[in-house]
């Protein structure tokens, strides 16, 4: 007998047909044997269409009461699961994250997990129910609702994974494990039998959005076996490990990721005096504005430009805080673009090997493909291009490194 925790995402809980067949599947593990706590999103696009709600109300709502909104996405597939089982004949009870008692700290819309009461997931576990926790949100010690970002029922299903020590944490979802790359944009992407946390976590804060980087932080702190499996075909998925030496593919690229959520800023003409960065960018902190790619040229005239990349959604506010410091920096103008997106290239195999930068450039440039920015570390490399490049640049890197093709 194991114990597991199964996390079915917003497609797996579409539909009523859908959370019948969750049922079933869930009702077979229940049937072996097995202790199961299943963590449900959202059913698919109940999310986005509580976004959308909000912004008729109010431009910029307060993150508390987009939590409370938020959250109960995730209330209504928890019950209607729960209630499938027991027409099964399955006992089931459902929990939103309040009620198991996942305490967050009260960053709204962004919480992290502190800790986890497992009293009453256990009880129910120990007398042969399945216990189905709301995934995406907690509660603050205070006792306000809390959520974890978006794709945040990943986090939920590892968080409770380490906590009741599960033997494994099974993350199904519409693909059937972690691919090349985004299969959706490159058809001929191939599911890996293995992936390492290292190269998961990159490709994950990369913007690979079929695992929530928490998620990845969270397994590879408390050694949670993880796998990423279909919800409607049979298979084993996706394992992500610890373990390098033992992955059969061991190639220079594992994958290459995309993120659609970028914009970048400029902020040209500016005196290159020391304490330039922290002058520009120490408001945007303030602002609590998540800052990725940073470039600065050394310039002949004394004045350079500078020039960083932020999350899309805080393009607007980034670029009036610029446009409020630029007199008193001496700057000459501020420019961005929010037609950008990022495209990266993941390898732990890289670290020995010189040259992959040069592939990757070159294969970009032969596709008449023009690259804004370039950032690199140990295992990854990522270049920003305009958005009417992503698919392309995808593709072409993919065919570059042969990724289609299995490594022995
Ligand atoms: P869920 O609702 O189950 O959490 P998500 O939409 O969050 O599902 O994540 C699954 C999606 O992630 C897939 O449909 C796929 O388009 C996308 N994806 C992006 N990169 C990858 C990748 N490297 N491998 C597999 N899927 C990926
Ligand atoms: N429902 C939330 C979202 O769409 C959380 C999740 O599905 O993981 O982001
Ligand atoms: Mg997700």
């Amino acid at each position: 007998m194991a114990l597991y925790v199964y996390k079915f995402g917003g497609t797996s809980v579409g539909s009523a047909e859908r959370i019948q067949k969750v049922a079933d599947k869930v009702k077979v593990a229940h049937d072996d044997g097995h202790q199961i706590v299943v963590v449900v999103s959202a059913m698919s696009g109940e999310t986005n269409r509580l976004v959308e709600l909000s912004k008729q109300m109010q431009q910029q709502p307060s993150a508390r009461e987009m939590d409370v909104l938020l959250s109960t996405g995730e209330q209504v597939t928890m019950a209607l699961l729960s209630m499938a089982l027991q027409e099964r004949g399955c006992p089931a009870q459902s929990y939103t994250g309040g009620q198991v008692r996942i305490l967050t700290d009260d960053s709204h819309t962004k919480a992290r997990i502190q800790e986890i009461d497992d009293t009453n997931l256990r009880t129910d576990l120990n007398s042969g129910k399945v216990a189905i926790v709301a995934g995406f949100q907690g509660v603050t010690e205070s006792g306000h609702i809390t959520t974890l970002g978006r794709g945040g029922s990943d986090t939920t299903a590892v968080a409770l994974a380490a906590a009741l020590k599960a033997d494994e944490c099974h993350i199904y979802t519409d693909v059937d494990g972690v691919y090349t790359t985004d299969p959706r944009i490159e058809p001929k992407a191939r599911r890996l039998e293995q992936i390492t946390f290292e190269e998961m976590l990159e490709m994950a804060s990369l913007g690979s959005k079929v695992l929530q980087i928490r998620a990845v932080e969270f397994a590879g702190k408390y050694n949670v076996a993880l796998r990423v499996l279909s919800s409607f075909a049979e298979g084993n998925g996706t394992l992500i490990t610890y373990d390098e030496e033992s992955t059969m593919e061991n190639p220079l690229i594992s994958g290459i990721a995309h993120n659609r959520d970028e914009a970048k800023l400029t902020i040209n003409g500016v005196p290159d005096l020391p304490g330039i960065a922290s002058r520009i960018l120490a408001p945007i902190a303030d602002e609590n504005i998540e800052i990725d790619m940073i470039i600065q040229n050394i310039s002949s005239d004394g004045n350079t430009d500078f020039t960083f990349t932020v999350h899309r959604n805080d393009y607007e506010k980034a670029s009036k805080v610029l446009e409020k410091i630029k007199n008193e920096l001496g700057a000459k103008a501020v420019t961005g673009d929010d037609k950008i997106v990022k495209v990266s290239i993941v390898g732990v195999g890289m670290r020995s090997h010189a040259g992959i930068a040069s592939t990757m450039f070159k294969a970009l440039a032969d596709e008449n493909i023009n690259i804004e920015m370039i950032s690199t570390s140990e295992i990854k490399i990522s270049v920003v291009v305009n958005e009417k490049y992503l698919e392309l640049a995808v593709r072409t890197l993919h065919a570059a490194f042969e990724l289609d093709k299995v490594v022995l």
